[in-house]
């Protein structure tokens, strides 16, 4: 991406603007690779300490959470600088198009430059984040993998009666449970040793269901991801990270499954309850838009003029014009945005040379999504 970044840059007619982008665009990728390297090194620092800590604290998953908080802090002060970069080269870019004299020709390569950019600046954040998030999921899983070892031998130590002595044998080892002697049929009362119970009931099992999980987990943090990155979101938007949603809690229920025997509920009932919790605090309006906001794109996709007119006539509320130009326009449909503006400049008889105002509209509207 940085080399195409680069040609879109070297197409400025301007030689001073094209060489004071180009080093934008130079800086940027210098500094990106410095912190490709800072994050490689923290995460093979982390990893070696985390690992120590692991066989150490068998049982305690306390001391690893605290090292993996060391660890995320370090990732986190990454990730500000990233941001600063970012701060910077965005006022930088606001000086470069500042400029009233400035042709629109030159002003979209810039604002594409600046949008490339914003978008490497974006993945590389995320980068940052999953390495950290990663990490995490690893680690939490080799804690309870090396935890099973403990609670394996623990439930092959011999178990006896307390009022007879002979021999008796759990088939729960993962909560209370009795047991009937079958030399003198007293009821034992038993407990699942300290190493049992923290991987069945203290995060042991989570953690490997994480793991399992984690690549559909990755997939769904990146599909909410866009769907909140989005101003105005659609009906297929929200479908989309439902459906990731479901795939990555369908994962987790199905391990969970596998792994302990003491969990009953049946996979479909535990997803639909998870999957419940995602819509549940909205307020109902926002599906509305959603809908209304599906039927404008797609119709706008088709090329049905009179099918976006229609729509366009009838907003629901708390929609406006503005607003459904910046849904298309972020849906990658410019020319749906334009013809939204035409409908505005009718709907609130402007005056100005429709061409010009339209430009000034569609200008405005670039600089809004690129906030
Ligand atoms: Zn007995």
């Amino acid at each position: 991406m940085g080399n195409e970044t680069m040609a879109k840059a070297s197409e400025i007619r301007d030689k001073d603007l094209r060489q004071q982008v180009t080093s934008l665009v130079e800086r940027w990728q210098g500094f990106q690779t410095k912190v490709s390297e800072r994050v490689a090194s923290i995460l093979v620092e982390g990893r070696a300490g985390l690992a120590q800590i692991i066989e150490e604290h068998a049982l305690d998953s306390g001391p690893m959470g605290t090292a993996l908080t060391a660890v995320q802090t370090r990732f986190q002060g990454v990730d500000r600088k990233v941001d600063e970069a970012w701060e910077q080269l965005d006022e930088s870019f606001d000086e470069l198009t500042d400029d009233e004299e400035l042709d629109e020709a030159t002003y979209d390569v810039i604002w594409t430059v600046e949008q490339d950019l914003r978008r490497e600046v974006d993945a590389l954040r995320a980068t940052i984040e999953t390495t950290g998030r990663s990490l995490e999921v690893s680690s939490r899983a080799d804690w309870a993998r090396n935890l099973a070892i403990v609670a394996e031998q623990e439930r092959s130590q011999p178990l006896t009666c307390s009022q007879c002595g002979a021999p008796i044998e759990r088939s729960v080892f993962w909560q209370s449970s009795n047991v009937t002697c079958g030399h003198c049929g007293s009821v034992n009362g038993v407990e699942p040793g300290a190493a049992s119970s923290t991987f069945y009931q203290g995060g042991g099992v989570e953690a490997l269901c994480q793991e399992r999980a984690w690549p559909a987990r990755q997939v769904e943090l990146a599909a909410e991801e866009a769907y909140k990155h989005l101003r105005h979101p659609t009906a297929s938007d929200w479908a989309q990270w439902m459906a990731a949603a479901r795939a990555y809690w369908t994962k987790y229920y199905e391990t969970m499954g596998e792994l302990h025997p003491g969990h009953g509920q049946p996979v479909a009932e535990a997803v639909a309850n998870r999957l419940a919790g995602y819509g549940a605090y909205e307020p109902p309006v926002e599906k509305v838009h959603r809908d209304f906001f599906e039927s404008l794109c797609r119709a706008s996709a088709a090329g049905d003029g009179s099918a976006v007119r229609a729509l366009l006539g009838q907003l629901p509320v708390g929609v406006d014009l503005d607003e459904c130009a910046e849904c298309l326009m972020e849906h990658g449909d410019g020319n749906g945005a334009r013809t939204t503006f035409m409908v505005q400049y009718r709907v609130e008889q402007e005056t100005d040379d429709q061409q010009e105002w339209l430009a000034e509209q569609m200008r405005s509207l670039r600089e809004t999504l690129s906030d």
